[in-house]
């Protein structure tokens, strides 16, 4: 088992919240993004390939908290 992987716990980076179409960087996890719960009510997104890039052409906005310069 590598202990060098940058992904995180859920196996990827950036996930999505497709309620409130926003990204979160879950490196960068802030106790405001509550990405538990996001999972839990099943609005979790995964991006292909799992880059802010893609979030943005999907049309999310970045979390205020964990990534920050949100247009919001
Ligand atoms: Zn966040």
């Amino acid at each position: 088992m590598s202990i060098h992987s940058t992904k995180t716990k859920y196996g990827q980076r950036y996930l999505g919240n497709s309620n409130e179409k926003e990204v979160h960087d879950l490196e960068n996890e802030a106790g405001v993004c509550q990405i538990d719960e996001i999972i839990q009510a099943d609005h979790a997104v995964r991006f292909n390939p799992d880059s802010l890039n893609e979030a943005k052409r999907n049309g999310y906005d970045n979390c205020h908290w964990c990534i920050g310069n949100s247009k919001r």
